[in-house]
C-alpha cells in the first residue's frame, strides 16, 4: 500500500514572532512536495502560523492538548480552542510530555480520543527508553503504548492517527536509530496492529523521530514501513528542515 509521507516539524517550547516570519517564510518558497509538511510551533504561535500558511500545503500542529474540555484547569489549552487555529495534528504521548510532565498511558489515551472527538489527527509518539531496549523491552513498550490508545479508542479510529515512532535514547542526542533499527521496529508495530485489523496496519502512517538529520533522512524515507519523520531540533534550520521534506520526496 501507498502512503503518503509526513514531514513534521516539532519546534518544542522555541522560536519567536521574527524567527517563525523567516522559518515559514523558507517553508513557503519550497517547491512542491508530494509529501505532507506540517509544523508544531508553541500555543502563543498558533495563530502567526496559521495565517502565515493559511491555503498553502504546509499543515499545523499542535505540540498537546488538555483532556479536558473546559474549565477551571489554569495553563491548559482546550482542543476546541485549538480548532479557531486551523489545527490538523496535535502532537500526543511525547516523551518529553510522559517523562517531564506524568504524562501516563492513560492520560495519553484520553487525550487521544479528545483530539478524535473534535476531529484533528492524534499523532501519538510512542518510545522505549535507552534502558529499555538494552533490556530487549522495545516492542513491549510500544505496544503498551499502543495497546492503552486502543483501549480507548478501539484499532479503527487508528486509520484517522498517524504514529511516531521515537525511541528516547534518540531524542535530541544526536544519536538516531539506524534506517534498518527503524524499519525493524516499523514492521513490528505494524504486525502488532495487524493482530487487531491488517487493514489498519496497512493505512497507518508510522513516521520516525530521534535526532533525523538532511544526511539521514534519504535511508530512513527508502525504509518500507517508514511514512516520513518527525524532526526536533533540525526542523528549527529551514535549509537542514527543507532538505529533510526533500529527501522524503
Ligand atoms: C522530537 O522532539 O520529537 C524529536 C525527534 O527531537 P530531535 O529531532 O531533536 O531528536
Amino acid at each position: 500500500m501507498i502512503r503518503q509521507k509526513i514531514v513534521a516539524g516539532n519546534w518544542k517550547m522555541n522560536g519567536s514572532k521574527e524567527s517563525i516570519l523567516s522559518l515559514i517564510g523558507g517553508l513557503l518558497e519550497m517547491d512542491g512536495s508530494s509529501s505532507e509538511v506540517v509544523v508544531a510551533p508553541s500555543f502563543p504561535y498558533l495563530s502567526q502560523v496559521n495565517d502565515l500558511i493559511s491555503g498553502g500545503s504546509v499543515m499545523l500542529a499542535a505540540q498537546n492538548v488538555s483532556h479536558e474540555l473546559k474549565g477551571a484547569y489554569t495553563g491548559e489549552v482546550s482542543a476546541s480552542m485549538l480548532g479557531d487555529f486551523g489545527v490538523k495534528y496535535v502532537l500526543l504521548g511525547h516523551s518529553e510530555r510522559r517523562s517531564l510532565y506524568g504524562e501516563t498511558d492513560d492520560i495519553v489515551a484520553s487525550k487521544v480520543k479528545t483530539v478524535l472527538d473534535f476531529g484533528f489527527v492524534p499523532m501519538l509518539c510512542i518510545g522505549e527508553t535507552l534502558v529499555e531496549r538494552e533490556s530487549g523491552k522495545t516492542l513491549d513498550v510500544c505496544e503498551r503504548q499502543i495497546q492503552a490508545v486502543i483501549d480507548v479508542v478501539g484499532i479503527a479510529a487508528f486509520e484517522q492517527m498517524a504514529i511516531a515512532y521515537e525511541p528516547v535514547w534518540a531524542i535530541g542526542t544526536g544519536l538516531s536509530a539506524s534506517a534498518e533499527q527503524a524499519q525493524e521496529i516499523h514492521q513490528s508495530i505494524r504486525a502488532f496492529l495487524a493482530k487487531s485489523s491488517e487493514s489498519v496496519s496497512q493505512k497507518v502512517q508510522i513516521l520516525y523521530g530521534g535526532s533525523v538529520k538532511a544526511s539521514t533522512s534519504s535511508a530512513l524515507f527508502k525504509m518500507p514501513d517508514v511514512d516520513g519523520a518527525l524532526v526536533g531540533g533540525a526542523s528549527l534550520d529551514a535549509k537542514e528542515f527543507i532538505a529533510i521534506v526533500k529527501a522524503a520526496g
